[in-house]
């Protein structure tokens, strides 16, 4: 299993259901109201898993492109 890095910045501000990205999508500390879609969920940190989760395939393939340096 590799190990992948990825920014945690936005991954509790973003919608699971319409990948919509909003600081305000955060209601308060424990809970995430989508300002696009509406779509609600209770406990922000594990839509932050979850956000993790999705995006680590994204970030491997990222990281292992070659450079255009
Ligand atoms: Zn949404």
């Amino acid at each position: 299993m590799p190990i992948v890095r990825v920014d945690p910045a936005y991954t509790s501000q973003r919608c699971t259901a319409c990948g919509h990205i909003d600081k305000r999508n955060r209601t308060s500390q424990a809970e995430f109201v989508c300002r696009d879609c509406g779509f609600t969920a209770e406990h922000a940190d594990i839509l932050g898993a979850d956000n993790i989760a999705l995006r680590a395939p994204a970030t491997w393939a990222q990281s292992t492109a070659p450079s255009a340096a």
